[in-house]
């Protein structure tokens, strides 16, 4: 019977690996080098900007930090501090009791255990107070330049939207994205899917005309025009505005 087969998704996505290769050169062209958004200056204060990023935006994160590290940068400074001394700098963010409380001890035990320093071990670092699965993946790749893939609420909503790596858990997520992602973009995928998350494919109402995958996307429901949001846009603007968070 003549005529050619379609494509077969690759497995556990929606998508094609050709379309999956397209997906990330479309994002590699808009942002070349991604990176975290959050400010740090060594890996120790990065797992301590990660910690305290949870239920809070990195923009406040940046805020708290740029007080707090100016007075500890180190887990001698944290232990020193004290987790009163801590909470002082960190009252503006979410859990920000139960952060001091894990930041103190993480020193103690990266001081006990590991020479004052930050793991390049993945069952070190979630051994650690505050620091779980997606924490440890962000230190890793961030830090380390070790290709993981952190999925948080933004990569787990643009995984299901897409069809890239649809899921019901940000740990089925994850299993699929290190299948499917090619070598050549694993180490940038988790920045460019968050910032795809956070500034384009937003939860209430993702902003498709301007988004770098519309063509390979396969959520049904998408925004093609502009029209409904207040302020107009620039229309060749696909690059996920990582400037509008920087205070
Ligand atoms: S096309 Fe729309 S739904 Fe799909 S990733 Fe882009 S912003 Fe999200």
């Amino acid at each position: 019977m003549a005529g050619s087969k379609a494509p077969r998704p690759a497995p556990g996505s929606r998508l094609t690996g050709k379309e999956i290769t397209r997906f990330f050169k479309a994002l590699a062209a808009a942002d070349p080098e991604p990176r975290t958004e959050l400010r740090y200056r060594d890996p120790f204060t990065l797992l301590v900007a990660v910690v305290l990023s949870a239920q809070a935006t990195d923009v406040g994160v940046n805020r708290a930090t740029a007080e707090l590290f100016a007075h500890a940068r180190t887990p001698e400074d944290f232990l020193r501090l004290g987790e009163e001394g801590i909470r002082r700098y960190i009252r503006s963010l979410g859990l920000y009791r139960n952060k001091a409380k894990n930041l103190v001890a993480l020193s103690r035990i990266l001081l006990e255990r590991h020479g004052g320093r930050v793991p390049h071990d993945r069952e070190a670092l979630e051994r650690l107070p505050g620091v779980g699965r997606k924490t440890a993946n962000v230190v890793l790749n961030e830090a380390f330049g070790e290709p993981t893939i952190a999925v948080d609420t933004h990569v787990f909503r643009v995984c299901n939207r897409t069809g890239l790596a649809p899921g019901r858990t940000p740990r089925e997520v994850e299993a699929t994205l290190q299948r499917v992602v090619p070598d050549r973009f694993r180490r940038g995928a988790h920045h460019w899917l968050i910032l795809l998350g956070r500034y384009i494919c937003k939860a209430r109402r993702p902003e498709c005309w301007r988004c770098p995958v519309r063509e390979i996307c396969r959520y049904p429901d998408k925004e093609l025009s502009a029209d409904r949001t207040a302020r107009a846009r620039p229309k060749a603007s696909a690059a996920p505005r990582r400037a509008a968070a920087r205070s």
